[in-house]
């Protein structure tokens, strides 16, 4: 017998309708390249969305074509998500702060015909034009206003004027659920990046998810203002989950620094925003320095990088602004864990439930995970066994864009039966009782002393925690008897005095005396990827062949 329920595709376009329908007066506000203000509402975007796949289909872009963009969080960008995909388009966003090749190869790649760019990206686009011979359209999302006089690049289309140019009598067309919607380049710590196709059916189930109370716990009451970029795995999905609840949306542009959100945080009364840890430091080095507090800021997503501890507690204590911990790829939408109290939990001493909020978190439905040896054997969720941490589900990809093979490994139960491909994430965690799995390392970032594991994440977390510390890295050296030692590169803060001796010190007493690194070298800055982790690789490099006392 079959389900007797009405057949609907999964589709992006569904979510924005929704928005429209029911919560077209909602606001979306965007600090915009030009400078200003920008205010409409999910009606408006909708319409105005229409009239984009209006204007890509007269450009006479083909089903399944790719739209790339270089752009940060605003209303146009989000117009393209939606009137790309829904069109049957396939949405690309690119990472601006990349290297401009890294640009080059990653549009290549992905054969992009049309590509949409911020005003403040033009000179960029004009030198990589060269490189771009399969772009056949150059969108610069702006005003007629706004155009240059004269650009190198061939026929510049003006975003204003395509959208002028359309009716909105447009029916967003319906097709299969599993169709190509958008794809994202892995920010690429190592080697060359690589495309995750998502489907549309994979977006919406990932934004569907990622809305519930265990998760990112959005809904119709809150303002969300994503700081994680739209270039950074769809915002984490934020564009779309925003449209499931009918949520007012604020996008910050390219204003990054911690007055710029600061402010935007309070005139719009933002409730709940999401970020790496970095743009955390910076919000709360302006509100400390100036000694503000947050009035709407309820709650925070953290994720990318491990949260420092430290953050997390001054964020709590001194702000009130609750921590939710998580954990995501690229390849998984990106929501894998979060961390959140369960009922028994809420019973506990708070320094308990601290501990439990550093961890990585829980999976939401829709992910499986497991840790596993170096055999493939699924090791005990016993909060102590570290394995290289595998997943799978409805929204993690299954190959990686145009490569050949699969990425997938096989996984047994400790009885030796085989439970299926999953996908190896190359993170190394533990998994405890109650489900809730902690990141300890990044497979090639493990430091091995003498044949024992050490986690430079918790080298890390110690050193964040001194108050004269602004950044920490932790890499391993070589070293003649131990074939790796821990070696810490710190960045102070401004005006700060602190000895490596005393660094050192601080690490009594907080890990085994094994554990402690060999030596610090301060630094003026660290190394980071574009999307601001910190890059390791580059670090490990920089540090070759340093001498440990
Ligand atoms: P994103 O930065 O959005 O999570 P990426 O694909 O760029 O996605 O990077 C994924 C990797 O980042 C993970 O495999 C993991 O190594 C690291 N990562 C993400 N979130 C965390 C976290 N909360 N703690 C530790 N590492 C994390």
């Amino acid at each position: 017998l079959m389900g007797q329920m009405m057949s609907m595709p999964l589709l992006i376009s569904s979510l924005i309708q929704h928005a429209a329908r029911h919560s077209g007066d909602t606001e979306i506000v965007s600090k915009r390249v030009e400078g200003d203000l920008h205010r409409y509402n999910w009606r408006e975007a909708e319409l105005r969305s229409r009239k984009l796949a209006q204007a890509f289909a007269r450009l006479g872009l083909q089903a399944g074509e790719r739209v790339g963009t270089l752009a940060w969080n605003g209303y146009r960008h989000l117009e393209i998500y939606y009137g790309s995909s829904g069109s049957q388009l396939v949405c690309h966003t690119i990472n601006p702060r990349l290297f401009p090749e890294q640009i080059a190869w990653i549009a290549k790649d992905a054969q992009d015909r049309a590509l949409c760019f911020d005003l403040n990206f033009l000179p960029l686009v004009e030198k990589l034009a060269e490189h771009l011979p399969q772009i056949k359209h150059y969108v610069l999302m702006t005003d007629r206003a706004h155009m240059p006089a004269a650009s190198t690049l061939p026929n510049l289309l003006c975003y204003e004027e395509l959208l002028e140019a359309e009716d909105g009598r447009y029916a967003w067309p319906s097709f299969d659920e599993n169709t190509a919607s958008s794809i994202c380049y892995t920010s690429g710590t190592t080697g060359n990046p690589k495309g995750a196709v998502y489907s549309h059916r994979s977006s919406v189930l990932h934004a569907y998810g990622s809305a519930l109370p265990d998760a990112m716990d959005c809904s119709a009451k809150d303002v969300i203002l994503p700081v994680v970029p739209m270039f950074h795995v769809n915002a984490w999905g934020l564009p779309y989950s925003s449209a499931i609840v009918g949520c007012k949306l604020v996008f910050p542009g390219p204003h990054l620094d911690g007055k710029s959100l600061y402010e935007l945080f309070e005139t719009e009364k933002v409730s709940f925003s999401a970020g790496v840890p970095t743009v955390w430091l910076g919000l709360l080095t302006y509100v400390a320095s100036n000694k503000l507090s947050f009035s709407t800021f309820k709650r925070t997503v953290i994720g990318g990088s491990a949260c420092p501890p430290a953050m997390l507690k001054t964020l709590m204590d001194d702000y009130g602004v609750e921590v939710i911990h998580a954990w995501g790829m690229t390849e998984l939408s990106p929501l894998g864990t979060l961390s959140k109290l369960t009922a028994k939990q809420l019973a506990l001493p708070p320094e308990q439930q601290r501990r439990i909020l550093e961890k990585q978190g829980k999976v939401i439905y829709g992910i499986d995970m497991a840790v596993i040896d170096d055999e493939g054997q699924a090791l005990p969720w016993d909060g102590a066994s570290a394995g290289n941490l595998v997943v799978r589900g409805p929204w993690v990809i299954n190959t990686y864009f145009q490569q050949d093979g699969s990425p997938l490994v096989p996984v047994q139960a400790a009885d030796g039966s085989s439970m299926g491909e999953w996908f190896p994430t190359g993170d190394v965690a533990t998994i405890d009782a109650d489900g809730f799995m902690q990141i300890t390392d990044r497979s090639k970032d493990v430091i091995k002393s003498g044949g024992e594991w050490i986690s430079s994440i918790d080298l890390e977390n110690i050193a964040m925690a001194h108050p004269a510390v602004h950044e920490a890295a932790v890499i391993a050296c070589r070293h003649p008897k131990w074939d790796e030692r821990p070696l810490l590169v710190a960045v102070k803060k401004p005006g700060a005095e602190l000895t490596r001796e005393e660094l050192l010190a601080f690490y009594e007493g907080r890990i085994a005396k094994w554990q402690i690194p060999d030596d610090v070298a301060f630094v003026t800055e660290l190394p980071h990827t574009a999307t601001g982790k910190l890059q390791k690789l580059k670090l490990r490099e920089q540090f070759k062949g340093y001498k440990l006392p």
